[in-house]
């Protein structure tokens, strides 16, 4: 779904598709010289990060395997919750596994700590993290993020995976939801 189709919900566009798939294949230059001659897992936290995954792995010039995790973190609202609880666990073992979480957004990073030690915990040999978009809360805690696609404002913002009560995941652009929407 387009910029057009979408009227007044959207505030103001972050990031194009285009701009998307452009700074995806900066990071993938990045990812294939830093794995180089090792393995790579890529864990795509479902549901957000499904688009960045797709779109990322596509354009890595090297081969990748893929696995996918979901956690709750955000119910319904715009606010996080803090309580993270697996809902769909990996598929396999990934024991000396160098592993890449793939998310869609770091907003307090609570989400994001707690799966990397949990993951580190399972014994892979090593846990990095590229997200599409990072907000400045983030910065505050210490999570390592090593990949990051846009640096964002505190602004509340869908599309490209991310959702407003499971809705505007299909946006093929990330904006910021107008207030008037959950105002
Ligand atoms: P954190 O634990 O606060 O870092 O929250 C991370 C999760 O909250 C993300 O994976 C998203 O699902 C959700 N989230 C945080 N900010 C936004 C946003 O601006 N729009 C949509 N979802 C968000």
């Amino acid at each position: 779904m387009d910029l057009a189709t979408t009227g007044t919900d959207i505030e103001k566009v972050i990031a194009t598709h285009d701009q998307i798939n452009q700074r995806l294949a900066e990071i993938a230059r990045d990812v294939e010289r830093d794995y180089e001659g090792r393995d790579l897992l890529l864990i795509g936290v479902l549901k957000g990060a499904v688009m960045t995954v797709a779109d990322f792995a596509r354009t890595l010039q090297r081969h990748v395997e893929m696995d996918w995790m979901a956690v709750s973190s955000y119910g319904s609202g715009t606010k996080s919750s803090g309580v993270v609880r697996i809902l769909k666990d990996l598929d396999r073992d990934i024991t000396n596994r160098h592993v890449l979480i793939v998310e869609d957004i770091v907003d307090t990073g609570l989400t994001l700590g707690w799966l990397k030690a949990n993951l580190e915990s399972r014994g892979a040999a090593s846990v990095e993290i590229l997200t599409m978009l990072r907000k400045p809360e983030a910065a505050k805690v210490d999570v390592d993020v090593k990949y990051v696609g846009f640096d964002i404002p505190t602004e509340f913002v869908v599309g490209y995976g991310l959702d407003f009560d499971e809705k505007y995941r299909n946006l093929d652009f990330i904006g910021v939801l107008a207030k008037h929407m959950y105002e």
